[in-house]
């Protein structure tokens, strides 16, 4: 039942997406996946996924995660994923829900801060740590009224708390390559037959993000002004 949105949106006989054989949940201490999937589709966007009750929980972060506790990152929750998906890294044909380039930016395992997610869900806030490669420590998924209207679509803020794993650094600049190939958008797009341009425009100096030691955005400078 969990997975019938996520089947609704494709057609298998199109997309090389996982359909998703079972939800089955894990018992006892064994460790839940944690994914972030960059995903060149219409826009830009990094995919969060934490395993759940047999399926990955997600979230469609557009600017994707931020090691600084005082950035607060968009994080609209988006449809059950099967747990298949976690090793999906690819094309997206043209044409088909999602269309784009897939890439496994990050992965490891994740542990809810509180035994009962169901109720931190629920209740709006769940506090999490990541074991991931690229991300680590304690994050918090905070749920928001403040954007948007559509109850389809739930908003959801990603924070980095801080911890020794906060940081100033740019994690989504400084570390643009696959966690499972070491390709780059345009490289996924081209061994898939993808579109290797627009691929390209999510790869670091991309149309997508800004060049990699660019000019800080004003807030920022800010910011820094303040700190110091
Ligand atoms: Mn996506």
């Amino acid at each position: 039942m969990k997975l019938n949105e996520y089947r609704k949106k494709r057609n298998f006989a199109a997309t090389p997406e996982p359909q998703g054989a079972t939800t089955t949940e894990k018992k006892g201490n064994k460790s839940l996946i944690y994914t972030i999937q960059k995903h060149m589709a219409t826009h830009l966007h990094y995919d969060l996924r934490l395993e759940w009750r047999g399926v990955l929980l997600s979230w469609a972060v557009p600017k994707g995660p931020s090691l600084d506790p005082e950035v607060k990152r968009l994080a609209m929750q988006t449809e059950d994923h099967p747990i298949e998906y976690a090793d999906f890294e690819g094309v997206i044909p043209a044409g088909q829900y999602g269309a784009g380039t897939v890439m496994l930016w990050d992965r490891g395992t994740w542990q809810p801060e509180s035994p009962d997610v169901d109720g931190s869900l629920q209740a709006g806030e769940i506090k999490f740590t990541l074991y991931g490669k690229k991300l680590q420590g304690s994050w918090v998924l905070v749920h928001t009224r403040g954007f948007g209207s559509n109850p389809g679509r739930s908003a959801w803020l990603l924070i980095k708390h801080r911890d020794q794993y906060a940081s100033m650094k740019d994690v989504t600049q400084e570390e643009p390559r696959s966690v499972a190939s070491q390709r780059l958008l345009a490289d996924i797009a081209r061994d898939g037959g993808g579109d290797v341009e627009r691929g390209a425009e999510g790869d670091p100096g991309g149309a997508g993000r800004p060049i990699a030691g660019a000019k800080p955005a004003p807030r920022r400078i800010a910011r820094r002004r303040r700190a110091l």
